[in-house]
């Protein structure tokens, strides 16, 4: 039976697999920008999943910065807020159900 991570997370995917156009670049290599975008995220109304996911340009595959070769691939699995028993991101401004492919451009390792 599903719980409602997984309920969630069903609903996530589908809002990105119609087409929602999230915010995948400029990444937020400098603290300035995560600042910015952490900022961003807080003013959202925690339910409110579909503003959630643009800003923090989240995606259903990893991302593959243009210079570096494929080891290299953000993805949820290999950041550090993913809780992988859960299958969860743990950024607090964000705390949604995800996938281990998925992957925003708040993705730290
Ligand atoms: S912060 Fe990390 S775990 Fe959360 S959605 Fe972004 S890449 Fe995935």
């Amino acid at each position: 039976m599903k719980n409602a991570d997984d309920i969630l997370r069903d609903k996530l995917q589908q809002v990105l697999k119609e087409g929602l156009k999230t915010e995948v670049e400029p990444r937020a290599y400098s603290s300035e920008m995560v600042n910015q975008l952490v900022s961003r995220l807080q003013a959202i109304p925690p339910d409110h999943y579909a503003d959630k996911l643009t800003v923090a340009g989240v995606t259903l595959t990893p991302y593959a910065p243009p210079e570096d070769d494929d080891d290299l691939k953000q993805s949820c699995e290999t950041c550090m807020y993913f809780v992988i028993h859960r299958q969860y991101c743990d950024l607090p401004e964000l705390h949604i159900p995800v996938e281990k492919d998925w992957s925003c451009r708040l993705w730290r390792i």
